[in-house]
């Protein structure tokens, strides 16, 4: 008979869970499918904490291997996902066969994946198959003509779409994808990324919108002004800027508020980066 997985020790999706269970990213995924104003992947800080960097990247043979090292130290672990350093669907057939791979090795693991929603519309019964709980989308703006500032471009296989087209398409695949995963009985959260003077005005559009689709969880992020990307000289936001906006957009749907902003190679509980012997692991397993 099937086990039925206790979808409540996802600690990002449970705050009460924190201290008690842990997450691991796989670093699969290398290549993005846009180009959003605040992200640079080029920089490989081994002390940086920060979505985007990770000391290794993984084959997806070898990420089982490298997680069976990760349960062997730190067993804590209830969930396995892939955060980046890319999107995990820019090269989606590498994504499914890691997780489809994990499923079957881990049975009594959660499975998460965290994208920005371009790529994933033509999975969604795939993930349900693999069973894959948790789908993080990262939703920036409701508004194309909000989401042009944001995003520098948009690939559609072969064909990059700029500007209002290039936001458009996004949005439309975000909803699209959202309302999917929900109908599917899948827990989805958004992530917003706050950007001062692009789209702090806009949130409040953001989580209504949000709410309507049924989505679980929005965690408000403040952008890290990241060196050499469009969006280096704007400030980070403040933290009265990211409360004020949690609390009207918590009018609409609940607010995550412990997001420790991780590594794409990140280990352990949250708050923690890598746990010991961890990033000596992802290093040999990445060879
Ligand atoms: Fe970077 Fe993620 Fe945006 Fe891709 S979707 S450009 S990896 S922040
Ligand atoms: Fe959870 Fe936030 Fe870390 Fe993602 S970045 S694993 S949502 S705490």
């Amino acid at each position: 008979m099937k086990e039925t997985l206790d979808l409540s020790r996802h600690p990002c999706f449970n705050a009460a869970v924190k201290g008690s269970y842990g997450r691991v990213h796989l670093p699969v995924a290398a290549r993005c499918n846009i180009r959003c104003n605040y992200c640079n992947r080029k920089y490989d800080c081994v002390d940086e904490s920060r979505p985007g960097v990770t000391s290794a990247l993984l084959s997806p043979t070898l990420a089982c291997r490298y997680l069976e090292r990760v349960l062997e130290r730190e067993p804590r672990i209830a969930v396995a996902g892939i955060a980046g350093p890319g999107d995990p669907f820019a090269e989606p057939g590498k994504t499914l066969q890691v997780m489809r791979s994990l499923r079957e090795r881990f049975p009594r693991l959660l499975l998460c994946l965290s994208t920005n929603g371009l790529g994933i519309g033509d999975h969604l019964d795939g993930i349900v198959k693999i069973g894959i709980s948790h789908v993080t989308i990262t939703v920036n703006a409701v508004d194309p003509g909000v989401g042009m500032k944001i995003y520098s471009w948009v690939r559609d296989g072969k064909v990059i779409y700029r500007g209002l087209k290039g936001a458009q398409l996004l949005l439309e695949r975000q909803l699209n994808a959202i309302e999917g995963l929900k109908r599917r009985g899948v827990t989805v959260k958004v992530n917003t990324i706050v950007v001062p003077s692009i789209n702090d005005g806009h949130v409040e559009a953001v989580a209504r919108r949000m709410g309507e689709l049924g989505v679980d969880v929005l965690n408000c992020m403040p952008m890290h002004p990241n060196k050499d990307t469009p969006f280096e000289h704007i400030a980070e936001p403040g933290r009265e800027m990211i409360e004020e906006i949690r609390a009207t957009a918590g009018k609409y749907l609940p607010q995550m508020r412990h997001c420790a902003r991780c590594r794409a190679d990140a280990v352990g509980l949250l708050g923690e980066d890598r746990g010991e012997g961890a990033r000596e692991s992802l290093t040999e397993c990445a060879g």
